[in-house]
């Protein structure tokens, strides 16, 4: 289905900003940043899939922000390509890790992951999801700054071709 991808983007994070004014004392304490562009993009993706994909990074830039902090949200379009990111200033990743946090089941440093919970599954899904739409998601992240995950999906904009038909 045609999805107007502004509008899921900020749905999502919405419910992450509901969860933080709803309780009192959250155990963990951060602001979303939204930086979007004002064009609407319309992306063909199935709603459900799409929203797991940025539930499963929403969740993990706050489960590895020990202290919370800012997580940075940005939407904007490129030639070709609507660009999804999302920035956190926790652990980040070491860089012998970060080819393989998309593989299934690995986990940067077990001891202390399996404190934190989750199984490892939720980026290797999320690459599927996003690679099925011929997209691609990938990770940028400096050790002990934060880290920032992309996603770029292939994108049509309407352009002048659209608006006029030669008669
Ligand atoms: P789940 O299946 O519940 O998502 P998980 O969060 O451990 O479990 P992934 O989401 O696949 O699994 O992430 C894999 C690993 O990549 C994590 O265990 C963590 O070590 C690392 N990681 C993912 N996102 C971040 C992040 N934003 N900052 C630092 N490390 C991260
Ligand atoms: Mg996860």
């Amino acid at each position: 289905e045609l999805v107007n991808i502004n509008e899921l983007f900020n749905y999502v994070l919405n419910r992450f900003d509901m969860i933080l004014k709803k309780d009192e004392h959250p155990a963990k304490m951060y602001t979303i940043k939204r930086y979007f562009t004002k064009r609407d993009l319309w992306v063909d993706l199935d709603t459900d899939r799409f929203t797991q994909v940025l539930d499963n990074l929403m969740n993990n830039a706050i489960k590895y922000s020990p202290d919370g902090g800012v997580i940075t949200c940005r939407l904007y379009e490129t030639r070709n390509k609507v660009i999804l990111s999302i920035s956190d200033q926790g652990l980040g990743i070491p860089r012998k890790d970060i080819p393989h946090i998309f593989d299934r089941f690995y986990r940067v440093d077990k001891a202390r992951s399996r404190q934190q919970g989750g199984s490892g599954l939720g980026l290797a899904i999320s690459k599927e999801v996003v690679e099925a739409l011929h997209g691609q998601l990938w990770a940028e992240s400096v050790e002990g700054k934060g880290s920032t995950f992309y996603i770029a999906l292939p994108y049509e904009p309407l352009g002048e071709e659209d608006l006029w038909d030669e008669v």
